[in-house]
């Protein structure tokens, strides 16, 4: 089958929704059997958002070669189960990148660099290059920012050209929002009228309107919507608010949004049924768990849910799968103290210790573990949160009390946390890291081998300091284990506290590999863990 190629834009206002829209419909044709990818542009100059402050822009995705994404990635992998990699995030500040480098390299044979014809040249080639390199049936491509951003045209542009060449082949799905105006009593379609004009301006007619509300939009709206659009009254799709992201999916199909698609671009849908049982049974577990297993985040950026969504999603995927609802409580490090650690943390079942660069907010972190170390709490310390708990072990048990990782305070003399060797030369802080998926031995008949179940496992990184190694045997002798580690460089990934009922950290990120269909081993761990505790 030849590629077809699915654009998906947004108008109107942001925050609607795209990225969990382009994963509903990578999942509805995964489950017909297709072969799907998707993948996202930002219109911003950043090269990637691995600098980006998480209040600027939520959690920063990794993909498993290294690319530093846009957390939409997390959601295109939670929701299609597939790994994501460099070809399924593209920045402008890549696309410029790249026009720059063929410019200096006299690629373009003296004529003048434009953003007509050469950016949108170089961004048709990375929407192409996924149907012509790896044979994909469908290639969803999400265009971040809304339609009439001055930053988003060369990628409209880009689409309008597309269009025209691939034809039947080619299809855009916009999203669009319907107010409810409350003192009129009345859903407004006027906004989606304008955001579809503005993409006519630019030459593109959208296919397909998926309109987001807050309201049942009943068929005479959809009609409406349908005749000022240009678009047929079955392509007026709602999306209406749900309890859970993953119901999204099912609710497109109950509309056979997939159909409509399938029809559109002259693909026979009545060959390939769809099957989504596994995808229904998750959300019958979700939505029918009456339980509940309190987790508190201690992290600095947690006035964003946001910035740890791998995170709370991870959580929310195995307590579904344990039959309970989860009850998140964020916790602002920054204003953690010995006086109140106990009111914060003690009403928790289990407590995670978020990852984060530099200095705000790690003394709260030491005073959380501590009390959680001493009171016995299931805890999971995810990269900084890992090495968190290294030093205050090394503080409060080892009795270093200026132990300390060389982010924080670059003369500590116990440095039980140091930059690796290869980061000691590194000047520039954009992409440096140790970033992506790497091997991990884990030692046989700990609590992370157990809940693995292997022992060896491919988890992803993003990280530039590490455990040092020195202080191993004697944070071993003390009781707080290494218990995995790279099979090549020796680095330390894990640590556990075998004594205490589940005490371990991981200078990965198990988050960024944890989905509907295959929650994260020890997410499912940590959250029976912290059901256990909740039975006390
Ligand atoms: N700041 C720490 C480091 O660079 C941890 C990073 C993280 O938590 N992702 O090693």
């Amino acid at each position: 089958m030849e590629t077809k190629y699915i654009f998906v834009t947004g108008g109107v206002v942001s925050s609607l929704g795209k990225g969990i829209i382009s994963a509903s419909v990578a999942k509805l044709l995964l489950s017909r059997g297709y072969k799907v990818t998707v993948q996202k542009f930002d219109p911003y100059i950043n090269i990637d958002p691995g600098t980006l402050n998480p209040y600027e822009h939520g959690e920063c995705y990794v993909t498993i070669d290294g690319r530093q994404a846009d957390l939409d990635l997390g959601h295109y992998e939670r929701f299609t189960n597939i790994k994501t990699t460099r070809g399924n995030t593209v920045t402008s500040g890549r696309i410029y990148q790249t026009v720059l480098d063929k410019e200096r390299r006299g690629d373009y044979m003296g004529k003048t660099v434009q953003v007509i014809p050469h950016i949108t040249d170089e961004i048709k080639r990375n929407v192409k290059h996924f149907g012509k390199k790896e044979g994909y049936d469908f290639v969803i491509s999400e265009i971040g920012g809304t339609v009439g951003d001055m930053e988003s045209l060369p990628y409209l542009e880009a689409v309008r050209q597309l269009r025209w060449e691939l034809g039947k082949n080619c299809l855009c799905i916009h999203l669009t929002y319907v107010p409810f105006i409350s003192a009129a009593k009345e859903l407004k379609t006027k906004p989606t009228q304008h955001s579809v004009q503005k993409l006519q301006e630019l030459g593109i007619q959208p296919d397909i309107l998926v309109l987001r509300t807050e309201h049942n939009l009943d068929e005479d709206i959809r009609r409406k919507v349908a005749l000022f659009c240009n678009v047929s009254p079955e392509a007026v799709v709602q999306s209406i608010d749900v309890p859970s992201i993953y119901e999204v999916p099912l609710k497109m199909q109950e509309q056979k949004l997939d159909e409509t698609i399938l029809q559109k671009t002259g693909v026979d849908y009545s060959k390939n049924p769809s099957d989504l049982t596994s995808w229904n049974d998750f959300v019958n577990r979700f939505k029918n768990a009456t339980e509940t297993v309190k987790i508190g985040i201690v992290g600095k950026y947690v006035e964003l849910q946001d910035a740890y969504k791998s995170i709370t999603e991870a959580l929310t995927q195995s307590a579904a799968y344990n039959d309970r609802k989860v009850v998140l409580k964020m916790i602002q490090s920054a204003n953690i103290t010995e006086a109140n650690v106990e009111e914060q943390l003690s009403d928790l079942d289990g407590v995670i210790v978020a990852p984060g660069f530099g200095q705000r907010g790690v003394d709260g972190k030491f005073i959380a573990l501590k009390y959680a170390r001493e009171n016995d709490m299931p805890t999971l310390g995810l990269c900084l949160g890992m090495q968190c708990m290294a030093i205050e072990f090394a503080r409060n048990v080892l009795g270093y009390k200026d132990a300390n990782s060389t982010e924080i305070e670059i003369n500590t003399k116990h440095n039980v946390i140091d930059l690796m060797e290869e980061q000691k030369n590194v000047l520039n802080i954009g992409g440096t890291m140790r970033l992506g998926e790497y091997d991990c031995k884990l030692k046989e008949g700990s609590k992370v081998a157990a809940a693995y179940g292997v022992l060896d496992i491919k988890e992803r990184h993003r990280h530039r300091f590490e455990f040092n190694s020195a202080y191993r045997n004697e944070f071993e002798k003390a009781g707080m284990m290494c218990v995995g580690e790279n099979p090549e460089s020796g680095l330390v990934d894990v640590i556990e506290i075998p004594s205490l009922k589940w005490y371990v950290g991981t200078q990965y990120h198990p988050e960024y590999n944890s989905t509907v269909l295959n929650p994260n081993p020890l997410f499912m761990s940590f959250i029976k863990a912290a059901i256990e505790n909740s039975k006390r």
